[in-house]
């Protein structure tokens, strides 16, 4: 940025910088203002050959701006010229393209005008509009009045205003190669017929077009007004505190004379690049008289005469503006260039991303088939596999291991009942008897009846039949979350896929569930009404339990005897009770060890026939029936059908549609910078 404070005083005290300011003024006549004087006004052009050079980069940036790469958010450098209303802002552009614009009371300048000058050596002048993707042939008589009409039509009759702009070519001889926007000037208060929030309205366009850092902002400041009051300078401080890549033009200095000196020294608003002061047409007067008198007051009025030379005058002015032009299009350009590729590159690549268009019922059928054989594929790595790559944050698509960890749960669950704590210990036995006393028939004794230890089983397995069906409900809910989100996340390219999808996956998971419903009810019911196994520890376990039982009975036996026994797996217990019950309980005793040792057997057949079935019902889920109900819900005989497929949603074709356009316009702008990559930058 350094660079492009070209006119910027040397610190010091506004006195001291006045004093200076005469000094250097008596003293010295720029080379600048030397050329000048020496050249006829009339024919001479306005800025030196360095037109020629910068050309080419202007004309691209112009072209670019033509191609409203603007709006692929690619910042062009731009002069943007900015001044309260009335301050003289289309004088100063007129001044500089030596052309009338519409001029008058109120509102004039209501869309942002892009004005494009063209030094141009056929000596009649050429002059276009620009507006609403066609181009109007005008000319300097027209030219007003075509302005007005072209407004109208961008932004409606009235005084409203419209951030859409308008571009004025003016390919003359001898203007400067300059292309600057006008803008609305700022009025706080509404004119009859302006809308209320004229002035919020305008200060958004402004503040488009000046904050980007690419931009260079023209102040244009009457020079009989306080600068500091002036809103325009209000605005550019906002986004351009330290005023680097502000410039002033003050206008109108044939009006306010007094004090202007004085002003443009003490540089009160910080205006970086320096200021300019003009005296801009008035009234009829012809382009070449309104450049002579400015000439001629800057030369001999007394105040103004004092002011430097290169402060002065709009030749100046177009001189400062065609340098500082080529200063921020050489610098910004390269930037330029990379945003383009840069965002092409995004976009291609978004481009890609997006789910093909289907154009037949066999790509559909293709496409379908690939989803399912993707989402299987994931399925199988986060269900059966316990792989998860895919899912490497979600903790609640680690399947295998959520699900382990709730099988631990379901197994610890079903083992609480066997714990024993010091309320069993002083019942014990009592059960057993019990169900004994209610059984006792007339037969043998020492004749265990089969039905004594049923009913005991019995009440055992209903105690827990409900955990094994809580258990698969809750897995199954699970394992509806998880399919439902793995076939959706396959899917979500094909929206038309997701409601028949979600469906097949819901139904299908209430299938399962239904199936483990059924059978842990059966395997409930089997426990119930059976008593069998072959496992050796059922022996081994009951015939170390029925070890206590001697001891047991001796101690019932001696009144004399400590009521307190330690048996295996039950710890001390308190055999008091017992003692009114002598008959039953060495019976009572063998049954409860019965039960404890086949209960194991239970619990045990339990957990692993449970782990059986949940693997076998997610493997079978996983490798054919999660396929089989989808391609059923789509394509089968009640099947929604693929032909959904084929139409494309609305948020990918606009997408894609989006894209397209802004991958177009990257390519025709790479084309448009690739002309002048090959000239260095450094050649300016
Ligand atoms: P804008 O609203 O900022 O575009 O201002 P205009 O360019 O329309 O100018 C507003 C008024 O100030 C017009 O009547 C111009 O003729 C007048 N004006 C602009 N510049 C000068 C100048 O340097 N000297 C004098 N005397 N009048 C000027
Ligand atoms: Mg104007």
């Amino acid at each position: 940025m350094g660079s492009l404070i070209l006119a910027k005083e040397e610190i010091m005290s506004p006195k001291a910088k006045i004093d200076t300011a005469i000094m250097m003024n008596v003293l010295k006549i720029s080379e600048e203002h030397r050329k000048y004087e020496e050249q006829s006004v009339h024919d001479a052009p306005i800025v030196s050959s360095y037109n020629d050079k910068i050309r080419p980069l202007l004309d691209t940036v112009d072209k670019l701006r033509h191609l409203k790469i603007m709006q692929e958010g690619i910042q062009l450098p731009t002069i943007v010229v900015v001044g309260d209303q009335s301050s003289g802002k289309s004088s100063v552009l007129e001044s500089l393209a030596g052309i009338s614009l519409p001029r008058g009371q109120g509102i004039c300048t209501r869309v942002p005008l892009i004005m494009r000058l063209q030094n141009n050596p056929n000596p009649d002048p050429e002059l276009f509009l620009e507006f609403n993707e066609k181009i109007v042939a005008t000319d300097e008589d027209k030219i007003a009045d075509d302005i007005s009409v072209a407004t109208e039509e961008i932004a409606g009759k009235g005084k409203g205003i419209s951030g859409n702009p308008l571009t004025l070519i003016v390919k003359k001889k001898g203007v400067p190669d300059l292309t600057m926007v006008d803008l609305p000037g700022i009025t706080r208060v509404p004119v009859r017929g302006q809308p209320e929030d004229i002035y919020e309205q305008i200060s958004k366009i402004i503040m488009e077009f000046i904050t980007p850092e690419e931009s260079i902002i023209l102040n244009v400041l009457s020079a009989n007004v306080d600068f500091s009051t002036c809103e325009s300078i209000r605005m550019s401080q906002r986004v351009d505190k330290t005023g680097q890549r502000t410039l002033a033009v003050v206008t109108k200095a044939d009006k306010s004379p007094e004090g202007l000196l004085e002003k443009v020294t003490a540089d009160d608003v910080n205006i970086g690049l320096g200021y300019v002061c003009v005296r801009n047409r008035i009234g009829d007067e012809s382009y070449e008289e309104a450049r002579a008198e400015e000439a001629n007051l800057f030369d001999n009025h007394p105040l103004l005469s004092k002011i430097n030379k290169s402060m002065v005058g709009i030749p100046v002015l177009a001189e400062k503006l065609v340098k500082i032009q080529a200063t921020i299009i050489r610098r910004c350009l390269p930037e330029i260039v990379r945003k383009i590729n840069d965002k092409l590159s995004v976009n291609v690549q978004e481009l890609n991303k997006l789910p093909k268009h289907l154009n037949s019922l066999a790509e559909a059928m293709t496409t379908f088939l690939q989803i399912l054989g993707s989402a299987k594929e994931s399925l199988r790595k986060i269900l059966v596999q316990g792989e998860f790559d895919e899912y490497p944050d979600a903790e609640d698509m680690h399947c295998t291991a959520r699900l382990r960890v709730n099988f631990d749960k379901y197994s610890d669950e079903l083992h609480s009942d066997n714990v024993v704590d010091d309320d069993s210990n002083r019942n014990f036995l009592l059960d057993e008897i019990k169900v004994l006393e209610e059984t006792k028939s007339i037969g043998l004794p020492n004749f265990l009846p089969k039905a004594v230890f049923l009913t005991l089983l019995q009440r055992k397995v209903k105690g827990i039949s409900a955990i094994p069906l809580d258990f698969v409900e809750k897995t199954w809910n699970y394992m509806e979350d998880v399919l439902v989100s793995v076939l959706l996340r396959h899917c979500e390219n094909y929206p038309q896929l997701i409601s028949s999808t979600r469906r097949a996956a819901k139904n299908l998971i209430a299938k399962k569930k239904q199936q483990s419903i059924n059978w842990v009810n059966d395997v409930v019911e089997m426990e119930n009404l059976t008593d069998y196994t072959c496992h050796p520890e059922y022996s081994t376990t009951w015939n170390k339990l029925m070890a206590y039982q001697a001891t047991l009975m001796d101690r019932i036996n001696d009144p004399y005897l400590s009521n307190v026994v330690c048996i295996e797996r039950f710890g001390d217990i308190n055999i008091a009770h017992l003692r009114g019950f002598k008959g039953l309980v060495k019976e009572a005793y063998d049954v409860k060890m019965r039960i404890t040792a086949y209960w194991d057997i239970v619990l045990r057949r339990m957990v692993d026939n449970m782990a059986l079935h949940l693997l076998f019902s997610i493997k079978n889920l996983v490798n054919k029936q999660m396929e089989r109900e989808i391609i059923e819900e789509l394509v089968g005989p009640q099947g929604t059908g693929l032909e959904r497929m084929l139409e494309e949603s609305p948020s990918f074709a606009e997408k894609r549609n989006k894209l397209k356009k802004s991958i177009k316009l990257l390519k025709e702008s790479k084309d448009v910078v690739a002309n002048i990559m090959d000239i260095s930058f450094e050649d300016y």
